[in-house]
């Protein structure tokens, strides 16, 4: 940081080794992000007993020494998750500016019953997560649950998301400590995300080596889904059938936001709320926006 002074700092963490770094290196991150996963015993499940409590407390300890940056909530979801109650936990701690969630799918196998999940907690959940975010609205808030605000923001401007919505490969280049840059984080050990190397190659020559394709590109929802996910989309954990049953969710989540658009619209209109709420993110911070 002390090299680089004017560039942007984003850091994913869990916090419990918060105090390591000094505030004054804290409060130059334009975005921290916390992995907490909701109510407590959904978070202590897979990330073991007291690690709710420790990120709340870093969280705290981080208002209390001056970071007034994006303080993002980063969930996994899981079969444990129930979405609304989940969410809802999270904003009403009045400690995340937002809070966003990954689905914890293609590359687990801890599922039983993803479908099932679905229909009886996930997609319920997120029509009252949509219904919860546009009643705030109403009533000037935006809840800052990004999977909405995002999504929403590309459709009331007409903009379209990013294809990754993550930027992987284009916007987001990751370099691992021997010099190699990978077009994703998460896959240091596939040979497709190897762009290069930081030595030898320009950024020119990497970018854009590898992208989202079909059956992508002949979709409806690309426009504001993006692809969803690099990583998922080129390995295909779950096969064909897998990836079409994550197509759904996300679709599901798309075509409950384009029901209230329209609303949207007028609220944005009238001056309810403002359009600058609903850019989000403001720059690549690494919410990809599709869950
Ligand atoms: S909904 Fe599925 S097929 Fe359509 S753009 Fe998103 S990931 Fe691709």
């Amino acid at each position: 940081m002390d090299e680089i002074p004017r560039a942007r700092f984003v850091i994913q963490t869990n916090g419990t080794l918060v105090r390591r770094l000094e505030p004054e290196y804290w409060r130059r991150f334009e975005t921290v992000l916390l992995s907490i996963d909701g109510r407590q015993e959904v978070t202590d499940h897979y990330r073991g007993s007291g690690v709710y409590r420790r990120v709340l407390e870093a969280a705290r300890w981080l208002r209390l020494n001056g970071f007034r940056g994006d303080l993002v909530a980063r969930m996994t979801v899981t079969e444990i998750t129930d979405i609304y109650l989940d969410v809802k936990h999270l904003l009403e701690l009045g400690l995340f500016d937002h809070v966003h969630w990954q689905l914890d799918v293609v590359w687990s196998n801890r599922w039983r019953d993803f479908d099932g999940w679905c229909e009886r907690s996930y997609l319920p959940g997120l029509k009252r997560l949509i219904n919860l975010w546009l009643d705030e609205a109403e009533r000037g808030i935006v809840l800052g649950i990004v999977p909405i605000i995002g999504v929403l923001g590309a459709m009331v401007k007409g903009e379209r998301l990013d294809c990754p919505p993550c930027g992987a490969g284009k916007t987001s280049l990751a370099i691992s400590t021997d010099g190699t840059i990978l077009a994703c984080p998460i896959a240091v050990d596939a040979r497709w995300a190897r762009l290069g190397n930081i030595i030898e190659d320009s950024r020119l020559k990497v970018v854009g080596k590898v992208g989202i394709g079909e059956p992508c590109l002949s979709c409806t929802y690309l426009k504001y889904c993006g692809g969803r996910c690099l990583y998922s989309h080129i390995e295909r954990l779950w096969g064909e059938d897998g990836f079409r049953r994550v197509c759904r969710v996300t679709i599901k989540l798309i075509e409950g936001l384009l029901e209230i658009k329209g609303r949207v619209i007028e609220l944005l209109r009238g001056g309810t709320i403002s359009l600058k709420e609903l850019s989000y993110p403001p720059f690549n911070n690494t919410t990809e926006i599709i869950p």
